[in-house]
């Protein structure tokens, strides 16, 4: 009997140059394309962490990529399909969409689709140096995430601060949830979640049932998923290492 892991991507798998200031990106595997050219690397010890990982067990992603974001991550261990948009997607082995699941989430996206639309205007018209992106789906918005371009602390910092006052200042009791962790506002639809994409999952799949399951995550998003495992894995220097050693 081999355990599931079910492990977040950004920040617990790979990372940006961000982690490795003073590494040559040569000296790095290079394993996503990012359209702003701010790819994500893995230096050997986490290549050897993540061989480790996937050749016991059976490896799932639960990111919060949309799937476009997804598909430009260039790396060959997830074949077992994969939970993407912060729950709101599943994807099977063959890499096939769960269109149960899809049908589901789309009635919870189109009830949150008017505050997304009006929290962009909103944002657009912001000073704030920041770039939106939708995750669409067959024309319904799965969610959004919003970037600093300032990509230094201080920009980070200023930026989503901001962008997240505002949201919550403009659209109290919302049907949206907004999780921010480094340079990543992500904007969920009420009702989609990692989690209960994961219970889904676990539900659905007889091959994973029945396994000890591992949850992997660096965000504080990740911990209600993470919760529903036999034991976590949390990488250092995160937002979840510091909440357990702060
Ligand atoms: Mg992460």
């Amino acid at each position: 009997m081999t355990p599931v892991i079910l492990a977040d991507l950004d920040d617990t798998i790979f990372t940006t140059l961000k982690s490795y200031p003073d590494r040559d990106p040569k000296t790095l595997q290079r394993v996503t394309t990012a359209k702003n050219g701010n790819h994500s690397y893995m230096c050997s010890h986490r290549q050897a962490l993540l061989a480790w990982l996937s050749s016991g067990a059976t490896l799932l992603p639960v990111t919060a990529r949309s799937l476009d974001a997804f598909n430009r991550v260039h790396l060959d261990s997830f074949r077992e399909g994969a939970i993407v948009s912060n729950g709101a997607m599943i994807l099977a082995p063959d890499g096939s969409e769960d269109l149960a699941w899809s049908e589901a989430i789309a009635k919870k996206c189109e009830k949150a689709a008017a505050t997304l639309a009006r929290a962009i205007e909103e944002l657009e018209k912001a000073p704030i140096n920041i770039r939106i992106h939708q995750h669409m789906h067959k024309g319904i918005m799965l969610g959004m995430t919003v970037k600093s371009n300032d990509e230094t602390q201080l920009g980070v910092d200023l930026n989503l601060r901001t962008a997240e006052k505002l949201f919550k200042e403009s659209f109290q009791f919302s049907d949206v949830q907004v999780h921010r962790n480094g340079n990543n506002l992500a904007f969920v639809p009420g009702g989609v979640s990692k989690k209960s994409a994961v219970q889904y999952l676990l539900s659905i799949r007889e091959d994973l049932q029945n396994r000890p399951t591992v949850g992997a995550g660096d965000s504080l998003a990740d911990l209600p998923f993470m919760e529903l495992c036999s034991m976590m894995l949390v990488p250092n220097n995160t937002q979840n290492s510091k909440k357990l050693f702060s």
